[in-house]
């Protein structure tokens, strides 16, 4: 298990950069995840972490000589993004991490605080625009909750709700990295098909109806693996630097026309929406927690899927949050209304599992690709991570189940009155998430935000 507890995780430590020690700043010292940031000052990014409401420019400290060359020749920062970093050792990215701590800690090196060009290294957050943080390669989202696809099974397939392929194999499917865009992007509603209303009949066309969020973290792949050579399910955590939220937006009734018989198309690849901030597999080691516990009357894993430190410690306890805010609701000053709580550890599959699955057929992973979770849903209602799901007017495992998505919901009523049973025009999504542990500083992945607009006349 490279990503052990050490200095770095002390929750006294504290930085002179004062917003980092506001217990509530999701960036204290001993998170520092990776950003890139446009200021307008240059035709390119710029690579920073994120320090209480600040974030400090490693370019420029670079350019300053607060970096010994061999750490950031190996982490080999270029082009306008992250991907170079993909390949730095865990030895150098630890060395990294604790050199960052020794500049921004108090009663560290003061070299940094007191130098001249402080002002235009560290910068407020505020003030600047994040950017993607890498070049996504491919992309490809799995669906490991077992809660999630209980749910939408009931749904979809009320006589067959769990295809007797879950609990063998981490489900997934090749999404779309093109339209994956940074928080903060407007997402357009899609147009699409919609399934005839009777049998026989012609299929609808227009603007989606019911536009869906997925609550998921992302995973990005640091190190890759050769075409044909799989990764082990002991190695797997070695090819991934870090996570972020990611939103998976979803048009169901172009899901439910199109899945059968390869699974979603285009009610997925209009858009996905990530985080700006990649928080390290370092930073997240104080996180960790045992993989799922089966039933005893489900199958184990197959064993290249199973070992002792996965199920000991393979889980990732993060807490997942959803609200949302109508254009109305903005309008008026209102605050965003919270829609779900979830966590990372109720996932069935851990994320080592959906890497050593996704390569076992000597599939390669490139560094900068990125691994989507699946929807985070837990056992509760208030834990459901999608729309599709929290408007469902039924208990998941009610039998008979509710037939049909657009039938008997439960619509939210938002403070300004408005109803929503999907997601309308104008609303924002804002998802956040975070880790907390007795004994830790509290650290967090920032938002992930995204406004719908109309779609385009057809
Ligand atoms: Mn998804």
């Amino acid at each position: 298990m490279p990503y052990a507890i050490d200095e770095t995780h002390d929750q006294n430590l504290k930085s002179w950069v004062e917003s980092a020690n506001d217990p509530k700043s999701d960036f204290p010292i001993q998170n520092l995840p990776f950003v890139m940031f446009d200021d307008d000052s240059s035709s390119c990014s710029y690579i920073a972490v994120a320090i209480g409401d600040k974030v400090l420019n490693l370019h420029v400290l670079e350019e300053q000589g607060f970096f010994d060359e061999k750490t950031w020749d190996e982490l080999s920062f270029y082009g306008c993004s992250l991907n170079g970093m993909a390949n730095a050792s865990y030895e150098t990215r630890k060395r990294f991490r604790t050199r960052l701590q020794d500049l921004l800690k108090v009663d560290g090196c003061d070299d940094l605080r007191k130098c001249e060009f402080l002002d235009s290294v560290l910068k407020d957050r505020g003030q600047v625009k994040m950017t993607m943080p890498f070049e996504i390669g491919d992309y490809t989202d799995f669906y490991a909750s077992l809660f999630h696809a209980t749910n939408v099974g009931c749904m979809f397939r009320p006589d067959n709700p769990l295809l007797p392929n879950y609990k063998h194999i981490p489900i997934g499917y090749h999404g779309r990295a093109s339209s994956i865009v940074p928080s903060g992007t407007s997402i357009k509603r899609p147009v699409g098909q919609q399934a005839p209303t009777e049998e026989g009949g012609s299929p609808g066309f227009g603007p989606c109806k019911l536009l869906d969020y997925e609550m998921e973290m992302g995973v990005v792949v640091g190190r890759g693996n050769e075409l044909g050579e799989p990764v082990s399910i002991e190695d797997a955590e070695d090819h991934m630097l870090g996570l972020c939220i990611l939103n998976d937006w979803s048009a169901r009734d172009l899901q439910k026309w199109e899945y059968v018989p390869l699974g979603p198309f285009l009610a997925k690849n209009f858009a996905s929406t990530v985080s700006p901030y990649i928080v390290t597999m370092e930073a997240l080691a104080p996180f960790r927690c045992p993989a799922e516990e089966r039933d005893a009357s489900d199958p184990q894993p197959l064993p290249y899927m199973d070992s002792d430190a996965n199920r000991k410690a393979g889980g990732f306890d993060i807490k997942v949050e959803v609200h949302i805010a109508s254009a109305k609701m903005r309008e008026q000053g209102m605050e965003p209304v919270h829609l779900s709580t979830a966590n990372l550890k109720d996932m069935y599959w851990t994320l080592a599992q959906m890497i050593t699955h996704h390569t076992v057929n000597g599939c390669n992973l490139q560094p900068g690709d990125l691994l989507g979770s699946g929807t985070i849903s837990g056992p509760t209602r208030g834990a459901r991570g999608s729309m599709l799901e929290l408007t469902w007017d039924g208990d998941p495992f009610a039998n008979p189940p509710i037939s049909a998505p657009g039938t008997q919901r439960t619509p939210i009523v938002l403070p300004t009155g408005e109803e929503r049973k999907f997601v309308g025009d104008g609303d924002e999504i804002i998802m956040k998430a975070y880790c907390e542990r007795e004994g830790y500083r509290r650290i967090g992945f920032g938002e992930c935000r995204g406004i719908i607009e109309p779609a385009r006349t057809v």
